[in-house]
């Protein structure tokens, strides 16, 4: 076991602060990563207040982190001290279910999360990326291409996979008309993503500033959410929207724009019920469903396809001491569009 920095809140109404976490020695299939930046995901937000409940406390949250590999166990052959390396939102699963077999991890029933999961190897829970380094089986260790910025890069592994997924999932082509509501760190992945799969794309957002960024990112058209004649003039017309919203809202004015057979996938995770009017599926054969991050595979694929696009996150990149200022921003939809820790920071307190 060794100690490394990190960032921790002690309980659901406890700013985040600085503190020191243990890490397990790197084993065999181990590599061990000195973390260069890691987004701030608004799940981070949710866990760390509790609002989902059952966090454990300290929560050290943290789960779009971009490094260096610092060494690797013996057994490690996917990658070797000096190269880049990502971690997302999971660092185990048990590999046997029908899920792992699919590369489909996280829907894996013992997956692992990279922060407050059971740990197998330290007694607690497992500890984030808002900290100086980590130690990951290397089935979870991704491969980042050489010419992304590194900052820009790290919010891929959950904003990034959990917006390309159910993109790819439901088809989303050229040819489809796809709306991506919430212009937040998941939704303007949604719109670059979209975009670059050739659909025609609907930014739906609540702040009418967003509206030339939203374009800049790819979109067709912007929709002000709180204009009700500019949602009509979309009824029944969509074959797919992603929904990224993390706070209540009203769904049924969404499903109201599908076409025929048209899809909400719900990647946003508001703490309380949506609630759904039979009326707003029943009459076009509609569906609503739910979309969780992505396989492994399917990560490094996105990765990839980032790397083969130059497709990256717009960051605002803060150092560590601002996170709790960070966290308030994002609770009023005050990011454009993802910030990014740059660890460095936590060297100097
Ligand atoms: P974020 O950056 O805060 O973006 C959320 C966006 O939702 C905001 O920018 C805002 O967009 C819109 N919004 C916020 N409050 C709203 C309200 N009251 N009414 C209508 N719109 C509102 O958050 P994020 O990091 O993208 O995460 C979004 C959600 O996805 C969170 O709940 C998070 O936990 C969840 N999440 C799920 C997964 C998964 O695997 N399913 C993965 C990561 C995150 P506008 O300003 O454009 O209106
Ligand atoms: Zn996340």
């Amino acid at each position: 076991m060794y100690n490394v920095k990190a960032y921790s809140a002690v309980s659901e109404t406890s700013p985040l602060a600085s503190t020191t976490i243990p890490r397990r020695e790197p084993k065999e299939y181990d590599v061990q990563i000195e973390i260069l930046f890691c987004g701030i995901c608004h799940s981070d937000l949710h866990s760390a207040r509790n609002e989902w409940s059952g966090t454990v406390y300290p929560i050290v949250p943290g789960h779009e982190i971009v490094g260096r590999v610092t060494a690797v166990g013996s057994g490690v052959t996917r990658h070797k001290p000096g190269d880049l390396a990502a971690v997302g939102c999971m660092v185990d699963s048990d590999g046997t279910c029908a899920h792992c077999k699919e590369g489909l991890e996280q829907y894996c029933p013992n997956v692992i999360l990279t922060y407050n999961s059971p740990d197998k190897h330290l007694d607690g829970v497992t500890y984030g990326g808002y900290s100086d380094s980590i130690v990951v089986d290397e089935r979870f260790v991704l491969r980042v291409p050489s010419t992304l910025d590194l900052a820009a890069t790290a919010p891929l592994l959950c904003a990034g996979i959990t917006t390309y997924s159910p993109l790819r999932h439901w088809g989303v082509t050229k040819g489809k008309k796809v709306g991506v509501v919430g212009i937040g760190g998941l939704g303007h992945m949604g719109v670059k993503f979209a975009h670059a799969f050739g659909a025609h794309v609907v930014a739906f957002t609540t702040s009418s500033d967003k509206k030339e960024d939203a374009l800049r990112l790819g979109a067709d058209e912007v929709v002000i959410s709180r204009n009700t004649d500019e949602m009509e003039k979309h009824t029944g017309s969509f074959d797919f929207i992603l929904d990224t919203v993390s706070a209540n809202h009203d769904i049924n004015a969404y499903l109201n724009l599908l076409n025929r057979d048209g899809n909400i996938t719900l990647v946003g995770a508001p703490p309380q019920p949506l609630a759904v009017a039979a009326f707003a599926l029943i009459p076009r054969r509609n569906s609503l469903s739910g979309s969780t991050i992505g396989g492994i595979p399917e990560t490094q694929e996105m990765l990839d396809f980032c790397g083969e696009h130059n497709i990256t996150c717009d960051v605002e990149v803060i150092p560590i001491q601002k996170v709790n200022e960070a966290y308030e921003r994002l609770l009023k939809s005050d990011v454009k569009y993802r910030f990014s820790i740059d660890m460095a920071s936590l060297k100097e307190r």
